[in-house]
């Protein structure tokens, strides 16, 4: 193959991992980044976040033989640690056999992934590039750099936009494309990052290997561990209503609705008062478009792709998902990209949308029916039918979470069907004394025939 050009738009999560699968295969790839670089400079990557990886992310990184070094900076965590308004906490465990989900910071695993892909010799990252326009005709970017406002114009043989949820690599594609689907969804609720630092010692306050949520029915609140002692919290929260970001404007009124509603989490939390006064509210938004590629030339790959909400803990593991679905196709089509580029979005699009669909779903579940008995109790009889029958049943969360070989929209439709079954089932007279009878586990058998 001849050493083809690629410029990657947007050195976040996806577009690091993919100059390093594009790289590996002997293309000369050419990153460029609208920030600074934020492993000299003090910046965060967007926010404090942390996100967490699941086994389609861990897929993406082993695909490229980086997973032990990321594995470094993760912390597993086993279960949901639901804390309820009288102070009691209760373990839910995310899988079985020690199955995990992984606590990474955002910050930490996008300079990780910067300094894998420079390792690269065929990797450049051009620092303070914001891509200002695309023309598709002579495949020719255009970028301006941040700090002395000159223009740079780059010619390649290949365009990926990765330049995340409000990508302009997208918006030039829009404007170029007739017929460009473009659908945009803001949910009500906003999010705003709050702290748990660590005790005296430098000990985790909270316990380290779970996601803890207080789940309070119209919102809720999580914590990840970091690997310094900290948790991380987020505030998923409505933007207006009677609970709200609008409703809590003083110190007193933000001291007092903590108090009644994470009574547990407050004297743990000193900063509170300062960190919610300064911190931002931040948006959470869906975005769904197609095509994804154009001319076969240009692609459209992670959130540039399909942003979705963040509540399947999905994005990044559905963006480094996209890669390895690309380097597979790369590899089926032997480097044919008027055969890649439109297999790669007919194959990626239904996915994309899935689990958009599912991140959307799973607020309701997370920030509502944890703390449900009745959910509660749904939840044990999948898992034990589950363990009995792990060929008939997998759960929801177990198929998006820990199956990677499961498509994401056959997980969406295999979940639709559960969820009718179980509505059956949780009907049965007297299944809380039942669940785990002959007659529940038969009428499960009967119904997926
Ligand atoms: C609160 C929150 C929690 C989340 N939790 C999880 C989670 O638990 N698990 C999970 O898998 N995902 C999670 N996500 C989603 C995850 O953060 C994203 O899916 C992931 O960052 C997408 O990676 P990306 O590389 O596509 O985009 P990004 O990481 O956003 O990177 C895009 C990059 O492009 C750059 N850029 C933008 N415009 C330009 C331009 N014009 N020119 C040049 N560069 C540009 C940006 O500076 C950025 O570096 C969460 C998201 C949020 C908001």
């Amino acid at each position: 193959m001849e050493n083809k050009k690629v410029t990657l738009v947007g050195a976040g999560l996806v577009g690091s991992l993919l100059s390093i699968y594009l790289a590996k295969r002997g293309y000369k790839i050419d990153l460029f980044e609208r920030r600074p670089d934020m492993r000299k400079a003090n910046i965060s990557a967007g926010r404090s976040i942390n996100l967490a990886l699941s086994d389609r992310g861990w897929k993406g990184l082993e695909g490229v033989g980086i997973a032990d070094e990321i594995k470094k900076i993760a912390i597993p965590m086993y279960a949901r640690a639901i804390h309820h308004k009288d102070g009691t906490t209760v373990h839910q465990p995310y899988g079985k056999d020690n199955q995990a989900i992984y606590s990474v910071s955002r910050a930490e695993i996008n300079m990780r992934l910067m300094d894998l892909a420079e390792q690269q010799k065929n990797v450049k990252i051009h620092f303070n590039e914001r891509c200002t326009s695309i023309n598709r005709k002579n495949m020719e970017a255009e970028f301006e750099n941040t700090e002395t406002n000159s223009t740079t114009k780059i010619k390649s043989d290949l365009l990926f936009g990765s330049d995340g949820a409000f990508a302009s690599s997208r918006l030039n594609m829009q404007l170029s494309n007739d017929r460009f689907e473009y659908n945009q969804h803001y949910i009500s609720a906003g999010y705003k990052e709050l702290i748990i630092p660590p005790g005296p010692n430098g000990e985790f306050l909270l316990e380290k290997n779970a996601l803890h949520i207080w789940p309070r029915g119209s919102f809720m609140m999580i914590a990840l561990p970091n690997m310094d002692g900290n948790f991380t919290c987020t505030l998923f929260f409505p933007f207006e209503g009677e609970k709200s970001f609008a409703s809590l404007q003083t110190r007193e009124q933000v001291q007092k609705f903590f108090e009644e509603e994470f009574p547990d989490a407050v004297p743990l939390m000193p900063t509170l008062l300062d960190d919610y006064m300064n911190n931002p509210v931040a948006s959470l938004v869906t975005v769904k478009c197609f095509p994804w590629t154009f001319d076969n030339k240009i692609g459209l790959i992670g959130d540039a792709a399909h942003a979705i909400v963040p509540f399947f803990g999905q994005g990044m593991n559905c963006g480094f998902e996209d890669c390895v679905v690309l380097n597979d196709l790369i590899e089926k089509h032997k480097e044919d990209w008027s055969e890649i580029f439109p297999e790669y979005e007919s194959l990626r699009k239904p996915d994309g949308d899935a689990i958009a669909d599912l991140a959307i779903a799973n607020f309701v579940e997370m920030r509502d029916k944890t703390a449900d008995p009745k959910f509660i109790l749904q939840k044990k009889i999948e898992a034990r039918f589950n363990s009995k029958y792990p060929d008939k049943w997998i759960p929801l969360y177990s198929m998006v979470t820990y199956s990677p070989q499961i498509r994401y929209s056959t997980a969406l439709k295999e979940g639709q069907k559960q969820e009718a079954i179980m509505q059956k089932i949780m009907a049965i007279t007297d299944i809380e004394n039942k669940w785990d009878s002959e007659e529940v586990e038969k009428a499960m058998l009967n119904s997926i025939k």
